[in-house]
């Protein structure tokens, strides 16, 4: 017998539509590229979008087309996050730091039609237009979010995109579709092989939104600011632009300012109580605050996520500034929030210690959904903290295939499961732990060894900025872990003795580095979001080593 509840499409629209009636009056604000902050109301949104779909639709966009960006967390980024979609096209969002190769592929894999670019990004669209060439894309449009001077080879034919959206009607155009419509695309940032597309639905897209919203979630709700310093052109700025939208939070986007000075000045400027962004960030804030300080009084949350957040993040901002760092997991394939490390009652009354090491695993799978762990031969393990294996994971807002890439398929389980790659054990209490990437943990004769846990314990060192192990090859062992350290005074010498010793407290003997291969460096390589690049770092040893 079927229910006899409504079939009510789980669409992009009825985001905005509450946004505009429910909390018109409530600000989106963001820093330009010129440094100016200009502000809007979710009612204003809703205008700018409505103009914006009649845009598309005259420009010639059909449903189903790829459109993409590539542009800073900006407002006109914002309003195509809700424009592309509702007129049933792909928001293809493209990560501005990707290889140059990599663009190139992912604008020939999607196919986009349109390209919506940042002025002060639009160069490198009218390189590649010259050669090779981007066959599919018909027309771009610039986006001037000021400070950006003409670019020198732009790509053709541009409009501009404050041109189109004055010339455009308000009257609504509203196309009704199925919620399992395709709403964004989004290519994974690829630490080994070609990107793959991960094509995310209405439905999927409004049941995320709904998961950060909850208070076990990602905790956004109509009383916080929100500032997404995770970037809007990879996994949808962690949902957040379309959760703050659903929820009447007001929105704070900081455009090209990922860093220290601008994100404290507008925490202090905007009253921010919640920010976001991977750990690179919230490490160099920390480091500006030394410098300068800010009345960061609103600011009661960061999460913090995309790798993992070391412990001494937790305990300075919670010692220096009585900040909470919340620590999630998730992945482009997750869309992307998966588990959030929340306290639960039953470790109200542990101590410190035991708390703290709650905090510092990835969490509880958030409402929706679902984790298991297996071993290499697929047999699901115990959740009993010690066991680790492979993290599956399945729910409405989870990856089932990578869009065109067949070959791709081996990540998903006949079953109905994604294999995420990583490498995790389960707590009794539900927490997940993860202990690496499967590609990145050390294989010492037949044994695993965390590289994750390895540069957790380094940066217990006060000397320690940060720090990154790797295998390498080795005759004897199979491979061996190489640590390289960044220390916070470059000129400040610290013994690897004191790193040693520092790791036989969590380590066995036959896990330490050798004295040798502890090495200290200026930097360590980045990807395009931010994250340690141990591909870069394994290739730049093995060209020192010539193996
Ligand atoms: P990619 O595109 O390279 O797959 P994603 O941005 O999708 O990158 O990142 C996903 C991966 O990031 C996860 O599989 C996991 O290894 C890592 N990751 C994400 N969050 C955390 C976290 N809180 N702690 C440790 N690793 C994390």
């Amino acid at each position: 017998m079927d229910g006899l509840m409504m079939d009510y499409p789980l669409l992009i629209s009825t985001i905005l539509r509450r946004a505009e009636r429910v909390f018109p009056e409530k600000e989106i604000v963001s820093r330009r590229g010129d440094g100016r902050i200009v502000r809007i109301t979710y009612a204003e949104l809703g205008r700018r979008v409505r103009r914006l779909m009649n845009v598309l639709v005259d420009l010639g966009v059909r449903p189903g087309d790829r459109v993409a960006t590539f542009a800073w967390n900006s407002q006109r980024h914002l309003e195509l996050y809700f424009a592309v979609p509702m007129v049933g096209a792909v928001l293809h969002t493209i990560n501005i730091r990707l290889p140059r190769e990599q663009i190139i592929y992912i604008v020939n894999h999607a196919e986009d039609r349109f390209v919506f670019v940042d002025r002060s990004l639009a160069c490198l669209f009218g390189e590649l237009q010259a050669s090779p060439g981007l066959p599919s894309v018909k027309a771009y449009v610039m986006i001037d979010e000021g400070g950006a001077p003409e670019p020198a080879t732009p790509p053709a034919p541009a409009f501009d995109y404050d041109e189109l959206l004055a010339a455009a009607s308000e009257q609504a155009v509203d196309p009704v579709f199925d919620e399992n419509t395709a709403a964004g695309l989004c290519y994974t940032s690829a630490t080994t092989g070609d990107p793959k597309g991960v094509l995310y639905s209405h439905r999927s897209t409004v049941l995320h939104s709904l998961a950060n919203c909850m208070v076990d979630g990602g905790g956004m709700g109509e009383r916080e600011t929100a500032l997404p310093v995770v970037p809007m052109f990879h996994v949808n700025a962690w949902g957040l632009p379309y959760s703050c939208a659903l929820c009447g939070a007001k929105l704070v986007l900081p455009g090209s300012g990922f860093v220290g000075q601008p994100l404290a000045e507008l925490i202090e400027a905007e009253r921010v109580t919640c920010a976001a962004g991977v750990p690179t960030v919230w490490n160099l804030l920390y480091q500006h605050l030394q410098e300068k300080s800010y009345d960061l009084s609103s600011l009661k949350t960061i999460l913090v996520g995309g790798s993992a957040a070391p412990r001494s993040m937790i305990e300075n901002y919670a010692h220096d500034f009585g900040i909470t760092v919340i620590h999630a997991w998730g992945m482009t394939e997750t869309s992307p929030v998966g588990t959030v490390s929340r306290l639960k009652s039953t470790a109200a009354g542990w101590d410190h210690e035991r708390q703290l090491e709650l905090l510092l695993t990835q969490g509880l799978p958030v409402p929706g959904v679902e984790v298991k762990i297996v071993d290499a031969a697929d047999i699901e393990l115990p959740w009993d903290g010690v066991q680790a294996g492979e993290l599956l994971v399945r729910g409405p807002w989870i990856a089932r295939a990578y869009y065109n890439n067949p070959a791709a398929g081996g990540s998903f389980t006949a079953d109905g499961w994604f294999r995420t790659g990583d490498i995790a054990a389960i707590e009794p209490l539900g927490y997940v732990r993860l202990t690496d990437r499967k590609k990145d943990l050390i294989k010492r004769k037949g044994e695993w060894i965390s590289s994750v846990d390895m540069e957790n314990a380094v940066l217990a060192h006060k000397g320690v900025l940060e720090a990154a192990v790797v295998a390498r090859p080795d005759p004897v062992c199979v491979e061996v872990p190489v640590c390289l350290v960044v220390r916070k005074n470059p000129s400040a010498t610290i013994p690897p003795e004191e790193i040693l010793e520092i790791l036989a407290r969590k380590f066995a003997k036959w896990q330490l580095p050798k004295p040798e291969d502890i090495l200290f460096v200026e930097s360590l390589p980045k990807t395009s979001v931010g994250k340690l690049d141990k591909k870069v770092i394994r290739q730049t040893l093995a060209s020192r080593t010539g193996g």
